[in-house]
């Protein structure tokens, strides 16, 4: 069940990073010759180099002041926190610009109490994983610093914590490993997972919990991943949950569902709830399309969505076809042939939609009578 690993670096050394570097982010010289402190590439966008997996977005640890190198830049700098990050944009790319900084957690899932370190490594020592604990500097033919061994794990495909804290200080991290380990293919080193197994994602407020499982839903493997959190103890997905996530997160990844609703709200509604009104839709058989129109129209998108994956085949005709149904006429067109304003304009072009939707009125003319008869029922 577990994805298909990446090529570890082993079988594809890069032997010299930084000319891989310079290849992967040109839009880093203006960096380079920007900055007056020591500057380095951090996290994710290091973890992706080794992997040769390219990416846009990139972070930067500066030993000094970010604001100041995001001036020196030249760049429109957007300050987005309120530790000295900044954020500029590069040749298309984003750059995020953050000052060295260690983390203090004063207790157990609360936000970490944040101030301002010397080293790069001080800053990684903080970070969640060995993997994404890694940094190469800009501006010199250094080359790797790795403290926690993260290029071995990256390599063997391990997820690996730097501390037995680690989950303690920050519950969400569990979510991460779940993130990584069902992106990558790769599995969680046994300590790890004995501590992973014992966090408490109760410990962090649900907004936090929310956000980081919207970042794994949103994912291609983002299933698989609940799968992970599921079987490490850590969610409790409805009954057939998973199953039904991973035909929705299917569903969503093509017209004519993929614009219906937001991939993240949907994959997680359906492998965690809560069970909506999804359930009486997928058993519903509209006999005409009028009634599935009608049907459909009383549900929310996620039910939608979760209906279809459920097996209402007929919601793709109702999506391609029938909702988008529209009459010619309007309800000037009652108005001018006397029909007096209020409810019967309603009833009248309700009536007029029904039978075009089945296929009952040809033209203009007939939507008109079909129209005015139900108008003047009383
Ligand atoms: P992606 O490839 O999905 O963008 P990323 O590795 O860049 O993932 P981000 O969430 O953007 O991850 O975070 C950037 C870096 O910040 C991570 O690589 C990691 O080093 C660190 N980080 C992020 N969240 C945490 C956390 N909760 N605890 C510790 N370190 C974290």
């Amino acid at each position: 069940m577990v994805g298909k690993g990446t090529m570890p670096s082993s079988e594809k050394p890069i032997e010299d990073l930084p000319a891989a570097l310079r290849d992967a982010h040109p839009e880093l010289e203006a960096v380079r010759e920007a900055a007056s402190d020591p500057v380095y590439l951090v996290g994710g966008a290091v973890r992706d180099l080794l992997l040769g997996q390219p990416r846009a977005d990139v972070d930067l640890v500066v030993e000094g002041d970010a604001a100041a190198l995001a001036a020196r830049l030249g760049a429109d700098a957007v300050e987005h926190e309120r530790f000295g990050t900044v954020k500029v944009e590069l040749d298309g790319h984003e750059v995020d610009i953050a000052a060295a900084r260690t983390e203090t957690y004063d207790r157990p899932g609360a936000l970490p109490a944040v101030e301002p370190a010397d080293t790069v490594e001080a800053d990684l020592a903080r970070r969640d994983f060995t993997i994404n604990a890694m940094a190469i500097p800009l501006a010199s033919e250094a080359g790797l610093i790795d403290p926690h061994g993260g290029r071995e794990d990256l390599d063997r495909g391990l997820i690996r914590v730097l501390h037995p804290g680690s989950f303690v200080d920050d519950p969400t991290r569990a979510i991460r490993a779940a993130r990584y380990a069902a992106r990558f293919g790769f599995s969680l080193e046994p300590e790890t997972e004995r501590l992973l197994r014992e966090a408490n994602l109760g410990a962090v407020s649900v907004d936090r919990q929310r956000a980081e499982l919207e970042r794994l839903a949103r994912e291609a493997a983002g299933p698989l991943g609940l799968a992970f959190l599921s079987e490490w103890g850590l969610i409790e997905p409805r009954d057939g949950g998973i199953e039904l996530a991973t035909r929705v997160a299917k569903l969503l990844s093509s017209p004519p569902w993929r614009e219906v609703a937001d991939r993240a709200d949907a994959v997680l509604a359906a492998a965690l709830g809560p069970v909506g009104r999804e359930a009486e839709l997928a058993v519903a058989q509209p006999d005409m399309p009028s009634r599935a129109v009608e049907l459909a129209g009383a549900h929310g998108a996620i039910e939608l969505v979760l209906a279809r994956a459920l097996g209402a085949e007929w919601l793709d005709r109702y999506l391609e076809e029938w909702q988008g149904v529209r009459l010619a006429i309007d309800g000037d067109d009652l108005i001018a042939a006397g029909v007096p304003q209020g409810p019967a304009v309603g009833r009248g072009l309700a009536a007029a939609l029904r039978a075009k939707l089945d296929g009952e009125t040809r033209n203009r003319d007939e939507e008109l009578a079909r129209a005015l008869a139900a108008a003047r029922e009383t």
